[in-house]
């Protein structure tokens, strides 16, 4: 049995935030993932934005976090290249009582170091977002706020842990951590690993994984949202983030510009007691819409091409959980909601003190690597420079998902940074992404991907074990050559 100083369970952006942040040390890190890749859980169903800070109220963890964090992202997307951008953020206030509420969020802003924050009147408003409702009064600009591919983060992190000697184990649940003398060990269907600390960064899950060594102090209470996706035709509808004034529950439905050019409304906040509950709903639909369109007119659920949902890990105390327990070596990083996706590179740091704090000795690596090989997305290039890689590699030159314009040289660079199935090169990649949703690509990108890995094409799955997209079908026989297919 291999013994580790770390081990992660949890591969979304939390954990892979934190083993990339070890992976700076010598110290012997895994990361167990119970899906077919990182990223798969709550890191990939969320609004992609990285938050100025505001919102959360001071005095809590999450409050504390998220600042640093959003100040972390400039350093991290230049050493790993994935995609963001600072476009800034409006609260919008439709009543007079809400313009009170935008002086308190200025306020708090301001008291926790948010950058820039500035109330705008209705004309500044209306000047730089003009197809917002005119019966807005007023906002507040934060202008550090981003939009971000989550995935990509995710991806980009493990890539880099990966580099640096973090080893992974995707398809590994953990489903039992016996404590033995000095150690912990963890157990998969496939295989044990022992370690000094476990850190559990399981999500929705990080309750049940803590009852795993008897821990019974907290729960998680997941809480829905769904968010719809609208025509790329809509591009440049509005230029900034665009939020209500919040509620207790939630910032409220938003208008996203997303990172890619689409425009994204929602989410919901629906408390649910399933776990695996990621469906869409007509009422969540008319929920969405009826609100946005309050603040922004024209928009409309005709022009909807997709929907998703995701579970906030929401833990009874309201707050992010992050700390040692009575387990010694056992450290909970749970009750990660919104706004975890921005506070994710400070948790990191975060819980580097707390392992430090415990005795784990931090030497750093002298030969650390920071950064990945940056990715040129074939589609967002000059024609200049689509010629110029279509002479270096001809695979440039093959289209393979039309709607987003991404081609067969992108496929491969995909599955050779880790994709494993057809979301994994759809969210490294935007293959099927577009008007058409996969359509055209899905066939073809199962070929490159079962060309790549040996594997057969029934063996194929959409985000791994059980989601198999095409049937084998035994003695058929072409119908025409009569042979065996
Ligand atoms: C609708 C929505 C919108 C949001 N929008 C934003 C936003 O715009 N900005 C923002 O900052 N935050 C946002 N959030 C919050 C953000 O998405 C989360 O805080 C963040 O993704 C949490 O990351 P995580 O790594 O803790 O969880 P996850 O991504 O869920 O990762 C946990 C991982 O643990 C794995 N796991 C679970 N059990 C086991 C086991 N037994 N063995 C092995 N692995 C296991 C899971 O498969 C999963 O991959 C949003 C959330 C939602 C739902």
């Amino acid at each position: 049995m291999t013994m580790y100083d770390v081990v992660i369970i949890g591969g979304g952006v939390v954990g892979c935030s934190i083993a990339r942040e070890l992976s700076r040390f010598q110290v012997r890190t895994a990361l167990l993932e119970q899906c077919a890749e990182v990223g798969f859980g709550t890191s990939k169903t969320n609004s992609g934005i990285i938050h100025a800070g505001h919102h959360s109220p001071p005095g809590t963890l999450k409050g504390m976090l998220v600042v640093r964090g959003n100040e972390l992202y400039d350093r991290l997307q230049k050493e790993l290249g994935f995609s963001f951008r600072r476009i800034g953020e409006l609260v919008v206030a439709q009543s007079q009582e809400e313009i009170e509420i935008l002086e308190h969020l200025k306020q708090q802003g301001v008291e926790k170091g948010v950058p820039g924050l500035e109330i705008w009147d209705q004309k500044r408003l209306l000047r730089e977002e003009p197809n917002l409702s005119h019966t807005l009064l007023s906002a507040l600009h934060a202008p550090s706020a981003g939009v971000i591919n989550p995935y990509e983060l995710a991806f980009a992190l493990i890539e880099n842990a990966e580099k640096n000697g973090v080893v992974l184990k995707v398809d590994s649940p953990v489903e039992k951590i016996e404590y033995q003398k000095d150690r912990l060990v963890l157990h998969t269907p496939t295989k044990k690993l022992a370690t000094r600390f476990v850190l559990n960064c399981a999500g929705v899950f990080s309750d049940k994984i803590a009852q795993m060594v008897g821990l019974n102090d907290f729960v998680i209470l997941p809480r829905k949202g769904e968010e719809y996706m609208l025509d790329k035709r809509l591009q440049g509808l509005v230029r900034r983030l665009i939020f209500p004034v919040p509620t207790k529950q939630s910032k409220g439905t938003l208008i996203i510009p997303t990172y890619d050019g689409t425009i994204m409304v929602g989410p919901t906040a629906q408390d649910t007691f399933d776990r695996y509950d990621v469906s869409t709903t007509y009422e969540g639909a008319k929920q969405v819409f009826e609100a946005v369109k309050k603040i922004c007119p024209s928009i409309s659920e005709r022009d909807t091409i997709t929907e998703f949902a995701g579970l906030r890990a929401v833990s009874n105390t309201n707050d992010f959980i992050i700390g040692t327990t009575a387990v010694k070596g056992f450290i909970n990083v749970a009750g990660i909601q919104s706004p975890g996706l921005t506070a994710a590179p400070a948790i990191a740091e975060y819980v580097c003190d707390i392992l430090e704090n415990e005795g784990l000795e931090l030497i750093k690596k002298p030969d650390f690597k920071p950064h990945i090989p940056k990715v040129s997305h074939f589609g967002n290039l000059s024609v200049a420079e689509q010629k110029r890689l279509i002479e270096e590699n001809a695979s440039y030159a093959k289209v393979i998902c039309r709607c987003e314009l991404v081609t067969e040289a992108e496929i491969n660079h995909a599955i050779d940074h880790g994709a494993r199935t057809l979301d994994g090169i759809k969210f490294r990649t935007r293959a099927g992404m577009g008007r058409c949703q996969g359509g055209f690509c899905a066939a073809r990108c199962m070929n490159i991907l079962a060309g790549h890995t040996g594997q057969a094409i029934h063996q194929i799955t959409k985000r791994g074990s059980g989601s198999w997209i095409v049937t084998k079908m035994e003695n058929h026989q072409h119908p025409k050559t009569g042979k065996e297919v």
